[in-house]
């Protein structure tokens, strides 16, 4: 449809958003992340509906996360409203674990649980996050670099109705997660699901044809398995997920 500047201030105004056709997120590889909304006014404000009916002000992402350091970044996601996320969230969903983890584990997006409390991984997939990682001798919980894992999604704010998230979204939330790895450092990334797996590997490929190898990301070796809300419903696959993580385990060991 075709809408007037007039119209389209309009509807800006009593927080009615016009949004572009979401690409398909299968089909389509990541757009490099844009510093402002491509259709963001002059300021860079956007209004957008918030879940409770008032419009949230949107604003450009914070400048210079890539120098930030753990406070810094920390406030940045936590005011972020560079998508339309921003609108629907309880609150944000940074990250937990040891900062400096030699294991880094990046999910997909907070779900309903984890929105509420403000913590990634808490839900049912989370039990079964939990369970693999104690599997190998790793924990969320207070313990040494070695054992204590870091675990951060490549979005920060749940998307509605645990949609999939858009290419839009991957691409603003990513300089956070790209800063969170800097500052951890890990020796091992567990890419879990294909979102995160596109995120961080740029691949439209499926996990199938990605897993059982290693690749890297900036610089650190990185591997590919299901996502654990997927193997909550596969059970046949969580054989594969354990070679995934055996593969893991050695790769890690051989990391100096
Ligand atoms: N699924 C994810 O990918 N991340 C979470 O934090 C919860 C569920």
């Amino acid at each position: 449809m075709g809408w007037s500047e007039r119209q389209r201030a309009m509807l800006q105004e009593i927080g009615i958003r016009l949004w572009a056709p979401a690409a398909d997120p299968q089909a389509a590889d990541l757009p490099a992340a844009p510093t402002t909304e491509p259709d963001a006014s002059a300021d860079g404000a956007v209004a957008t509906p918030a879940a409770g009916g008032a419009p949230v002000v949107r604003g450009p992402r914070a400048v210079g996360v890539e120098t930030m350091d753990w406070v810094r970044l920390r406030q940045a996601v936590a005011d972020c409203t560079a998508c339309k996320l921003c609108g629907g969230r309880r609150q944000t969903v940074f990250g937990v674990g040891h900062e400096r983890a030699h294991w880094m584990i990046v999910g997909e997006a907070p779900g309903e649980q984890e929105d509420r409390e403000g913590e990634p991984f808490v839900g049912k997939s989370g039990q079964l996050l939990d369970n693999m990682l104690r599997a190998i001798g790793l924990t969320r919980g207070e313990a040494t670099p070695e054992r204590q894992v870091y675990i951060a999604n490549t979005l920060k704010c749940r998307p509605p109705g645990n949609r999939n998230p858009e290419p839009e979204e991957l691409a603003q939330c990513e300089p956070f997660l790209i800063r969170q790895v800097a500052l951890v450092q890990p020796r091992i990334i567990l890419a879990m699901g294909r979102y995160a797996v596109q995120s961080l590997l740029r691949s439209n490929e499926p996990i199938g044809r990605l897993r059982g190898r290693v690749h890297r990301y900036q610089g650190v070796p990185l591997i590919v398995t299901y996502h654990p809300a997927y193997l909550l419903r596969n059970l046949d696959d969580k054989a594969k997920a354990w070679d995934d993580l055996c593969l893991a385990v050695a790769t890690a060991a051989a990391t100096p």
